[in-house]
């Protein structure tokens, strides 16, 4: 192992497992699947990182899979020297692939490859073929996609195998493997084989070859060993090989490796598991017969010479079977077959015996395979994860099973039927309990989430069927979750997001558009709306994320706004939702399904009342600091109630600003649209914004994402810098507006690293958060001039009437309560007159009390007036001049 690699590895193992070092061996570490402390590897050469539990868990990784990052830069680990031109590809073999260089020398060469449709370029490890060569790319080769390997143009490798330089064969057997590491890795432990590139090519020219070479020796022909991929089309062709080669005169067996666990293990994974040894090379023939055998009974004949017991469920052809040895009949034929034939052995006779005394049924039309086990830790529900075959071409299905489901082949059978049409299940509970027994032991686990995006538990953002994760995108994998390093992690919630994650698909051709459309007003929008992304990171450390509020009349673009920059993040034809049409629950669902994600409110109908159905701004307050979403009641536990944390942003859209508290005023970062900057030019840049197809925009989520590390760092070292110079400011000076508004200005900033950013962009985008703030300094500040007018007036006249009678102490306040302040206006209107004050329009002041900030607007009620009372009390009611006067008035009461 090269020293540096070792070093880079052990580092990270002391990380994340805490092993203790004992007598070269590191031990106790905790294992990533079960949990326990039962994790070991080698402390010298710590390839393979084992659980000691062998049947309880069996967990193995290989740390290429755990530390991908560390095995991906091999030009840049091990630069070519004049000496060695071959020293990444020295490097990639030994290391990465686990060979003896010794043994392998002058098959393969370095050389590079460019993509000029991604403008990125590799260097390879290349083999040459007949009419060109085949190439692995060896420097992150991730970023190509699907094509880490390719072979030149024109190469016809069609009916041949790649052989390693010196392979005999004229042995016993011969191997014919998919893939030339393959058949590297099988030539390290002596055996002879042979590579056909693909599973689909039938080597027939080379075993013309070998044919004649062996007629011509006067020797045996090998027997053909056909180990393709254990995958689908792995399996399909090596039945289709096998048949075609005995047809043609060979003696043919194929060898498998059992999938057990995170699939595709090939034989140059079982090279570097040290997985090659003859018991091991015995079971993969073994599962290859297995795979070859042509009856139910064929099968299951050999699955009993395993010793796996008398009776036992099997699949075959994607049914399911039930093998059972009767014990007295086979007993009776054991001696009756020993008597006629004296010299058969011992198992021989066992083996005649066991063909007439047993039988197999069919017991179900299809095949349940339990793929893996799934929990939800805070809700407490739990689930089996199945797969289920059909002999036919009906693809298959997956879905849950929950623990009663399995528990009886009445209920099986029942969820079954349910999730499967025509599946029928004809076993009994004890059949069942058979089969669970083989499948369930050892089974994996696979966490969960219940929500769309950013997860920080796993530091992973699970976007449907992508995920990015620390720098790397990752696609969901055949049984529906995904494989992040030691992390098997999966989102239990539907994905509204559908993103295209082919970077070369993506094109920056709307950042002109958005500019042309909205301005700097734009460029901030995309600024939070890129932050989203990145609000829990943020959180971890500022503790508070802000809330955009977009606000612009009717026909601004708010609309082609939003739903564009939902395009951005791969969902189509969706703004928000309207949180007063729905319940608190519905509401608390809603926020609770995005990490990392933007909760858009949008609003129906304009009503007149802060709180609408029910809904009250107030109710978002603790999301600015991400914590609880409303407690719901869980599905299970009782009385227990899940209140999960808010991981997302807020997004409010409406014609006209938000008007509450300041707490609530101070969380929002304001943004107003109107039709003023309009032009032709503009219309046509909103029409391409509104146009343009979200298969060439969701790849930003991607970019945006993969670039996690880089933009969270380079946040967190700018937005310490925006806030002083935003402190630094007249007129603002509100510590949450600060801090929100250099959040956000960081946030342009840092959008420079995913997408070109022309620099007057930047720079009139923050010139612009900076007006923000401090207009939103005055919003909280400041009353309406009117309602300003107002309060003056009553402080005055409130002043005058505690001077000429300290008893009354009041004019126009009707409140008993000390704590509150009752006004009746058409009172309030009447002193004024009496007394010629000039008071701002009544109309207007109706809507604009509701704003108040020197005394809070509570509410308008009908309350027992305190001036009344006293006047009547005072009042000779006989006089026709003073009417006695309704202790009941309707007054606007504020806070005092
Ligand atoms: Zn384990």
């Amino acid at each position: 192992m090269n020293p540096r690699l070792r070093a880079d590895i052990t580092q990270r193992l002391d990380r994340d497992f805490q092993f203790k070092e004992t007598s070269g061996w590191l031990r106790q570490g905790t294992c990533p699947d079960c949990k326990k402390k039962s994790l070991y590897t080698h402390a010298e050469t710590p390839w393979v990182i084992k659980c000691e539990r062998l049947n309880k868990c069996g967990a193995e990784y290989h740390v290429k899979e755990l530390y991908p990052e560390l095995f991906e830069k091999w030009s840049e680990r091990h630069p070519v020297t004049p000496e060695n031109p071959n020293a990444a590809a020295d490097a990639y073999m030994a290391e990465a692939r686990g060979f003896d260089l010794a043994k392998i020398a002058g098959w393969y060469q370095q050389d590079s490859y460019y993509d000029p449709g991604l403008k990125i370029g590799s260097a390879t490890v290349r083999f040459p073929l007949p009419g060109g060569y085949w190439e692995r790319l060896i420097d992150e080769a991730h970023r190509f996609g699907s094509k880490k390997a390719h072979f030149k143009k024109g190469c016809h490798y069609g009916g041949t195998l790649w052989m390693p330089g010196n392979v005999s064969v004229m042995g016993k057997d011969f191997w014919i493997v998919e893939g030339i590491f393959d058949a590297i890795a099988l030539h390290h432990h002596d055996i002879p084989a042979g590579s056909a590139m693909s599973c689909n090519n039938y080597p027939e020219t080379t075993l013309k070859a070998i044919a004649e070479q062996c007629a011509a020796a006067g020797v045996a022909r090998p027997r053909l060993v056909w180990a393709l991929d254990g995958d689908k089309a792995g399996q399909g062709f090596t039945r289709q090989w096998v048949k075609k080669s005995r047809e043609a005169g060979w003696v043919a067996t194929a060898a498998q490796i059992p999938q057990k666990r995170r699939g595709k293990l090939d034989w140059n994974d079982m090279h570097q598991r040290g997985r090659l040894e003859p018991k091991d090379l015995e079971n993969y023939l073994h599962h290859g017969a297995l795979l070859i055998a042509a009856t139910p009974s064929e099968k299951a004949t050999l699955l009993y010479r395993r010793d796996i017991g008398s009776s036992f469920p099997f699949e075959f052809g994607s049914r399911l079977y039930w093998f059972k040895l009767d014990l007295g009949k086979f007993h009776e034929a054991c001696a009756a077959i020993e008597a006629e034939n004296e010299e058969l052995t011992k198992d021989q006779v066992r083996e005649k015996a066991m063909e007439d005394a047993h039988t197999v049924v069919e017991i179900s039309t299809c095949y349940p395979q339990a793929l893996y086990f799934q929990q939800n830790v805070v809700t407490d529900e739990s689930w089996y994860y199945m797969r289920v075959t059909f002999p036919n071409d009906t693809p298959a299905i997956k879905n849950t099973f929950t623990a009663s489901q399995i528990a009886s082949a009445g209920d099986f059978k029942k969820r079954l039927l349910g999730i499967a049409q025509g599946a029928i299940f004809t076993g009994t509970t004890g059949m069942l309990d058979a089969l669970w027994k083989r499948q369930l032991q050892g089974l994996s686990r696979v966490e969960t989430i219940d929500f769309t995006g950013y997860s920080k538990e796993h530091e992973a953002y699970l976007l449907g069927d992508i995920a990015v994760a620390k720098g790397r995108l990752h696609t969901v994998n055949e049984e529906d979750y995904f494989e992040l390093g030691k992390l098997s992690v999966k989102s239990l919630n539907t994905s509204p997001l559908h993103i295209n994650a082919k970077d070369s698909e993506f094109s920056t051709e709307w950042v002109r558009h958005l500019w042309n459309s909205f301005g700097p007003k734009g460029i901030v929008a995309l600024a939070y709306w890129f932050g989203s992304l990145f609000s829990e990171q943020i959180r971890a450390t500022a503790k508070s994320y802000p809330f955009l509020e977009v606000v612009g009349e009717p026909g601004a673009g708010k609309t082609t706004l939003i739903e564009f920059l939902w395009k951005l993040f791969g969902r189509l034809d969706y703004e928000g939702f309207d949180p007063s049409k729905s319940t608190m629950a519905a509401r608390a669902r809603n926020f609770a399904q995005v990490g990392g994600l933007p909760i858009v409110l949008i609003e129906g109908d304009r009503s007149d009342d802060m709180k609408k159905g029910g809904f009250d701004w107030d109710e978002l307050k603790s999301y600015y600091n991400g914590r609880g979403v409303r407690a719901r009641g869980m599905k299970t536990s009782g009385n227990e109630t899940y209140e999960p944390p808010f991981r997302g942003s807020i997004v409010i859209s409406q014609n006209a600003p938000v008007d509450g508290s300041e707490a609530i005023l101070s969380r929002i970062n304001h943004l107003f649209f109107d039709r003023s900057g309009q032009t032709p030019e503009s219309r046509v840049s909103a029409e391409y914004l509104e146009r343009a197809d979200v298969e060439n925009l969701s790849g930003f989520i991607v970019r945006a994402t993969l670039a996690e590390q880089a933009v969270v760092a380079k946040f967190r070292e700018l937005s310490p810098a925006c806030e002083r110079s935003l402190a630094a400011l007249d007129g603002i000076r509100n510590v949450r507006i600060v801090k929100n508004h250099a959040q956000h200005m960081a946030l342009v900033t840092c959008l420079a690293d995913v997408i070109p950013m022309q620099d007057h962009y930047i720079s009139a985008a923050n010139d612009h958060i900076v007006e923000m703030a401090r207009e939103r300094q005055l919003a909280i500040t400041a009353d309406h001039p009117y309602v300003a007018e107002f309060w003056e007036v009553f402080e005055y006249l409130e002043a005058e009437g505690s001077s000429t009678d300290p008893d009354a102490a009041t004019v126009l306040n009707h409140s008993r309560d000390p704590d509150v302040i009752a006004i009746n206006l058409p009172h309030f209107e009447q002193v004024c007159t009496d007394r010629k004050i000039k008071t701002p329009p009544i109309l207007e002041l109706k809507r604009l009390l509701k704003t108040s900030r020197t005394h809070k607007f509570v509410d308008v009620k009908t309350i027992n007036s305190r001036i009344h009372d006293r006047l009547n009390r005072n009042a000779d009611f006989n006089s026709s001049q003073s009417p006695r006067r309704p202790i009941s008035v309707k007054c606007w009461c504020f806070e005092a």
